[in-house]
């Protein structure tokens, strides 16, 4: 298997949802293949007629397109390729490795009793009978497992999984009405795709040795196995709703950056080292599957959290003001042409502090409000003549200022000595004038973000007020 080019696939059913473990197995399959200079495919596992739907399908191209791992081919549709799962059974038949099994309903619920009570698995008589035995009724078709030895999954991430023969009874490959079964269907794709590397979640383990007899049975080569563990809610227990998030759409409604998620998906369950933060570059030079570790990895928000922040730090300001400015748009707001620009100098001077999008939408609120503003209770305590006074002799001291954050930090701070006060005497009066109460940076930093027109307008607008 070693001498052929890696490929790996990540292989969903649509559910209606992409789950995160999704979107971890989907990494690790990617950066397995860039670092191999091998080919990420992807399947569509839409045999569930009922819950396969149009929509479900586009939710998994949406997350993995968000995330930055589409494949390098078009997707295969398990559906679609039934009829290569039917015809893999009847060579799995022509050549003794798979037979039909006749038994009925009745005949199959007896031989399961007897089975509990002996403490075996199923067996039926059907898998020594001869093809003229044939009687005219409806069959499944059973793989011919080996009833003795044993099956070695040898897994990269969980190490060589034993599992006893005479425990896997004869999987079904075709049912009564000639639908291919899971398994088969899996093994066929992952074959006809040319996988050599099945990296996925051990809920699949024990998939893992009754695909790698479908395998034997054909003579085809079972590839490398990877069996990644799940992902944990931050209280060790499974992921579930109540712990924040599930889904891949969640993270991105919750304001996180696609390559932050990359960054913290990859430390879910492989590391490099105590390296926290690295680029999608690193990551690919690095990662080996051999280094995923068996334990289920936790997820910690805090960590997510101080990822997200690194990377809204380093994000290019104009991708920031698109997505700053759709969150706006989802709550309604309605943003002008205008606002553009104004967001885009916002947004430096207040994302240090944000830790998601949403709270680097919250941080650019301020400017996006129109005059007159509405003041805070607080702010309208606090203009007394005196500050009013003071305030109007500020306007004038900064109107002849250059608008940066330099030159008006240094503006205020010699105002604030000319009139012998400290600045707490007034800031807090001209932060309210200037947000409206909104959240926004300091002084000089709210001043350049607003603007000079806009600035004075708003400080205009308070101090014409009646009091
Ligand atoms: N369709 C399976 C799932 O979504 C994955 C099967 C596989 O990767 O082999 O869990």
């Amino acid at each position: 298997m070693s001498d052929r080019p890696v490929v790996t696939r990540i292989a969903p059913s649509p559910t209606g949802m992409m789950h995160i473990g999704t979107a971890r197995t989907a990494l690790f399959n990617w950066l397995y293949a860039r670092h191999t200079g091998g080919k990420f495919l992807m399947r569509i596992e839409d045999t569930d007629r009922e819950r396969s739907t149009e929509a479900a399908v586009q939710v998994i191209f949406d997350g993995l397109k968000w995330l930055g791992l589409e494949a390098d081919e078009p997707p295969v549709f398990q559906f679609a390729r039934v009829d290569r799962h039917r015809e893999v059974a009847q060579e799995l038949l022509a050549r003794g490795a798979a037979y039909k099994d006749f038994m009925s309903a009745e005949e199959l619920e007896a031989e399961r009793e007897k089975a509990r009570a002996e403490g075996r698995v199923v067996r039926s008589p059907w898998r020594d009978a001869t093809p003229n035995d044939a009687p005219a009724r409806p069959f499944v078709v059973r793989l011919k497992s080996p009833q003795e030895g044993e099956t070695l999954v040898d897994d990269q991430v969980k190490g060589q999984v034993r599992f006893q023969n005479k425990d896997l009874d004869d999987l079904i490959l075709l049912r009564t009405d000639g639908t291919p079964t899971y398994n088969l269907a899996v093994v066929v794709d992952d074959h006809d795709m040319g996988v050599t590397h099945v990296i996925r979640g051990d809920d699949h383990l024990n998939n893992a040795a009754r695909q790698t007899l479908i395998y034997q049975g054909m003579g085809w080569d079972v590839p490398v196995w990877a069996h990644l563990p799940l992902i944990h809610g931050p209280d060790g227990a499974k992921l579930s709703k109540r712990h924040g998030a599930q889904a891949v759409s969640e993270f991105d409604d919750m304001g996180y950056l696609p390559e932050a998620m990359r960054n913290y998906l990859a430390k879910l369950g492989w590391g490099h080292g105590d390296d926290e933060i690295f680029s999608d570059e690193q990551a690919i030079a690095w990662f080996d599957i051999k280094d995923v570790v068996g334990a289920p990895a936790r997820l910690d928000w805090a960590k997510l959290n101080h990822l997200n922040n690194h990377y809204i730090r380093q994000a290019d300001v104009e991708r920031l003001t698109t997505l700053t400015a759709n969150v706006h748009r989802g709550r309604d707001w309605k943003l002008r042409e205008a606002d553009l620009p104004v967001l885009a100098r916002t947004i430096p001077l207040v994302r240090d502090g944000a830790k998601t999008m949403l709270e680097l939408a919250d941080a650019t609120v301020f400017v996006l409000k129109q005059r007159p503003l509405e003041l805070p209770e607080k702010t309208l305590g606090m203009l007394n003549d005196e500050t009013r006074g003071r305030l109007s002799r500020l306007r004038d001291r900064v109107a002849g200022q250059d608008w940066t954050v330099s030159a008006l930090e240094q503006a205020i701070r010699s105002f604030a000595e000319a009139e012998g006060v400290g600045i707490g005497k007034f800031g807090p009066a001209l932060r309210g004038v200037l947000s409206g109460g909104s959240p926004a940076p300091d002084l000089a930093g709210t001043l350049v973000a607003l603007g000079k027109d806009e600035s004075l307008g708003r400080l205009d607008d308070a101090l014409s007020r009646s009091a």
